[in-house]
Formats: C-alpha cells, sequence, structure tokens
C-alpha cells in the first residue's frame, strides 16, 4: 500500500485545472475562505444573486477534509439519531436530523441541476451492531427513527446474512436516500460552476490575517461587506475561535476493484450499502463507482492525537479486523491509504456564529460529515441574504458557541487538548441531556 489519497488519483483522467493565486487587492460584497464542502456550498447560494462575491482557497477547492473523505453521504456523522434525541428530545432531535438531509438533497440536486461528474451512487445505510452492545444500538436506533418518524428496516443476525456476507454481525439498521460521491469531483465540478456564474476563485490563496473587513494573503488582499470563515485546522493567529476546534483523526484505504465473487461475497442479494459499525472508534466502509472498496477506521489512541499521524499500521489493523468479519475476501488486495484528521467541536455539533467583536464576520467550523457542511454553508449564506427561512433561526441553540459544553476550554491548559475533547465527545455521544439548556435566541449571534 503507499501513502496517497485515491480520490486525487482518479481525479487525474479529469480536466479540472487549478486557479490562479489572488496577486492584487479586490474589493466584493462577500467573500469566502475556504472552498472545502462549507465554503463552496455558501459560494453557489450567491449564484444568480447579483452580489460581488470571491472565494480564496489555501489549497485547491476540496484540497482538506472534503477531498479525503470516504464520501458517505448519510444523515448520521458521529452522532446518531438515538443520541441527539437523548440529548435534545424528540422535536429537537427531528429538527437537528433535517439538517443533514437538507444537505444531501441539496448536494444531489446539484449533481443532477448541473449533470456533474462525480460518482454519485445510491446506497443506502447499513448500520451493523456487533456483539451485545450492538445489537442494543440498532435497537435503539430503530426505536428513535420510529418515534421521530423516520422509516427503517432491522436486520436480526440470519436475516443480515443475506444482504452481508458476514456472520460475525449480531444485527442491523438500513434506511434509504444515501449516496455514495466522490466529495473532491463534486466541488472540483462546482468551482466550474462559480467560475462560469461570475463567481472569483483564487486557489493556492491562504487568509493570513484579517483586519477589519480586509483579509490579507500572501500576495493580494480582498475587501469585503461580508466575510464567511469556512476554514479548517483554524491557527489562532487568524481567530480566538481556533481554541473550539478539535480533531478526530481517521484512516481510509482503498482496494483493487471487486470480482463478481468478490461482489457476491460482500453483498450476497446484489444490493450494495455503506455501512458502518457499532464501536466508538467504528470502521466503514462502501464500494465507489468502479467497484473498489473503500475501507476506513482508526484506533483508540491516534483518534483523538493532537498531531497528524500516518502510520501504516493503523489501517493495516483495521483492513485485518475487516477481512475476519468478512473470510470470504481475505485476498482482497488494498493499494492506497491516507490519513485525515476530521475537524469538530467538543459535543461533535457544527459551530455557525457572527463574531460578535466583528458582526460582519460569520464563521462555520468543526463541521463533522459533508451532508451537514453542504446545509452549514448554504444556511450561513441565506442568513447574509436574509432568505434564511424564520424557523431555521432556531439552529442557533443547536450551533451556538454559548452553547453547553460539558468541560470548558479553559480546561484545556490542566487536561491537554485531547483529553478534554475525548471526555466531552464521549459525554456528548452517550450521557449529554441538553433539553432544557435552550438559548435565548439573539438575532446577532447569526
Ligand atoms: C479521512 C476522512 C474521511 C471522511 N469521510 C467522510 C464521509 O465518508 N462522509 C462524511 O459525511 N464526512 C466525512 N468526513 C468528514 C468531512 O470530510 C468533513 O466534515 C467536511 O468535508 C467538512 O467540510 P468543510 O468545508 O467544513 O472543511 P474542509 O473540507 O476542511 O474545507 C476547509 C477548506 O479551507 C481551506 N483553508 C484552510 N485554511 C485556510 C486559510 N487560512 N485560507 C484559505 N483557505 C483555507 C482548506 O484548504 C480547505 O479546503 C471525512 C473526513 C476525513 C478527514
Amino acid at each position: 500500500m503507499i501513502l496517497q489519497n485515491w480520490w486525487f488519483t482518479s481525479l487525474l483522467p479529469q480536466n479540472f485545472p487549478p486557479i490562479q493565486p489572488l496577486r492584487h487587492d479586490i474589493k466584493v460584497d462577500v467573500l469566502i475562505v475556504g472552498g472545502g464542502m462549507t465554503g463552496m456550498s455558501a459560494a453557489a447560494a450567491f449564484l444568480e444573486k447579483g452580489f460581488k462575491v470571491a472565494v480564496i482557497e489555501r489549497n485547491v477547492f476540496g484540497g482538506s477534509s472534503t477531498g479525503r473523505s470516504a464520501g458517505f453521504l448519510t444523515p448520521d456523522s458521529e452522532l446518531e439519531l438515538s443520541q441527539l434525541e437523548r440529548r435534545f428530545g424528540n422535536e429537537g432531535a427531528k429538527k437537528i436530523w433535517q439538517v443533514p438531509v437538507s444537505g444531501i438533497n441539496l448536494i444531489v440536486e446539484r449533481v443532477k441541476k448541473y449533470d456533474l461528474q462525480c460518482d454519485l451512487i445510491k446506497q443506502d445505510s447499513l448500520f451493523v451492531g456487533i456483539g451485545k452492545d450492538g445489537v442494543s444500538a440498532i435497537k435503539e436506533e430503530k426505536e428513535a427513527r420510529s418515534r421521530v418518524g423516520f422509516d427503517s428496516i432491522v436486520y436480526d443476525k440470519s436475516q443480515l446474512e443475506n444482504v452481508l456476507g458476514s456472520k460475525n454481525y449480531e444485527a442491523a439498521v438500513r434506511y434509504g436516500n444515501t449516496y455514495g460521491i466522490s466529495a473532491l469531483q463534486y466541488v472540483q465540478n462546482m468551482k466550474r460552476i462559480l467560475i462560469d456564474g461570475g463567481i472569483q476563485v483564487y486557489e493556492a490563496t491562504e487568509a493570513q490575517r484579517i483586519k477589519d473587513h480586509t483579509v490579507y494573503t500572501h500576495a493580494g488582499s480582498v475587501t469585503a461587506d461580508k466575510i464567511i470563515v469556512a476554514i479548517d485546522k483554524i491557527k489562532p493567529s487568524l481567530t480566538r475561535y481556533s481554541r473550539e476546534v478539535f480533531h478526530a483523526q481517521t484512516f481510509l484505504s482503498i482496494s483493487e476493484p471487486l470480482s463478481d465473487e468478490d461482489y457476491k461475497n460482500l453483498f450476497p442479494s446484489g444490493e450494495q450499502f455503506q455501512c458502518w459499525d457499532s464501536t466508538l472508534v467504528y470502521s466503514y466502509w462502501r464500494l465507489t463507482g468502479t467497484r473498489r472498496l473503500l475501507l476506513g477506521g482508526g484506533s483508540a489512541m491516534t483518534t483523538f492525537m493532537a498531531q497528524w499521524d500516518n502510520k501504516e499500521k493503523v489501517i493495516d489493523a483495521v483492513i485485518k479486523g475487516f477481512k475476519a468479519r468478512f473470510p470470504a475476501l481475505k485476498k482482497l488486495e488494498f493499494i492506497q491509504y491516507w490519513p485525515g484528521q476530521i475537524d469538530t467541536t467538543r459535543d461533535l455539533l457544527p459551530t455557525v456564529v457572527r463574531d460578535a467583536e466583528a458582526p460582519h464576520i460569520h464563521y462555520a467550523f468543526g463541521i463533522v460529515g459533508l451532508p451537514w457542511a453542504s446545509f452549514c454553508g448554504d444556511f450561513l449564506a441565506r442568513v447574509i441574504l436574509g432568505t434564511a427561512e424564520k424557523d431555521e433561526m432556531e439552529y442557533f441553540s443547536y450551533f451556538s458557541d454559548r452553547r453547553y459544553f460539558a468541560l470548558p476550554t479553559s480546561v484545556q491548559r490542566l487536561v491537554g487538548k485531547p483529553f478534554l475533547f475525548s471526555m466531552n465527545n464521549f459525554w456528548a455521544k452517550y450521557y449529554q441531556v441538553d433539553v432544557k439548556r435552550q438559548l435565548k435566541f439573539n438575532p446577532n449571534d447569526f
């Protein structure tokens, strides 16, 4: 296996020329910093709205988490519906679930509208349970889905063997309207649509400093009435919000294309799924359009590590674990692997906030999941455009930086960032209850 991101390899045959960096000073109505799923989605919301808009991106569009991702488009990210229901109650969970559902719809609509080639494949989600705890997790998810009014199908062990070629899972819950995608190709295609629609795009252009309404880059500057910051791994020199961003590291690998026999051994019914298991540091897998298996996961040690890790042995262990559960695929070769640090917040929900000290600057950060990023970018743009629905403004109480967290960031100095994050993360997933902690809405917060 070589250490290389497969999406960049598969992008080569397509024609996505890099865009030249910004080399002068410009003025626009709206500047978007960051060309990942969030920034791209925000920029697309301004198409045909008559605003002068620019996007600056440090790398290339999708050059960070978006272009490293496995491309699962499912509302589940780090938080399952049952966990959201425990935390926010039935109505709250339903409301929040609408965020990634809308994010997926937005992506699918754009792929259709612009006829984008980005390996979009319909793949139902299959959340599979391991051991006794796994059976409880599946049961809880099914019940939460029913209470919130969403369909799903539960498979017991013997039924599951008909759809997934393993005897090593106890149960699973299945639901639809989920997809696989090459997120890198999607945002790169959308880059072209933005440029054609009159939006100024600059790649290889890093925001180094923000002062009042001006963002300075290495060779130019952008002065804007409104600024949306949708970047990852935020540096403290750029904003104080950097201390609110945490990271969860995961690894991905990609196999040789599956033979017909391999395919049958993985999905005996012929129908393919995107799958992940019920463990805390879960494994996840799905097929690409060329029938390569994307397999991801990590280890308890590396997930919360402050520093990036490239060690092949982590993904080797994930592959070994997968082959132990699917012995018929033990000869399948994996050819490339790559790690990635997912930006997140302490409680795994995104933060979308307007800077109280500089209200023309809006931030969207710590967004886990492509569907969430797709929605949050679009939503933030619509807040600026004044076209967000009134009831959407309730997202404020979930996405504000003033929402309740189990441990404050100040503890970081004593216990360190990884410990603070892992404790908050664990609490948010398994114990936190926020039903009675609704924040008072302040229109200036968004
Ligand atoms: C290995 C891996 C697998 C994943 N798999 C999935 C999955 O299957 N499904 C799913 O839903 N989610 C997945 N995720 C999570 C998902 O990729 C992210 O949640 C999502 O892409 C976040 O999008 P974003 O636009 O907020 O961030 P990013 O994609 O990180 O975009 C931020 C952009 O800002 C740019 N930038 C940073 N600093 C500056 C600066 N100073 N100036 C200008 N630009 C800057 C970066 O280069 C980057 O392009 C995965 C993540 C990883 C790492």
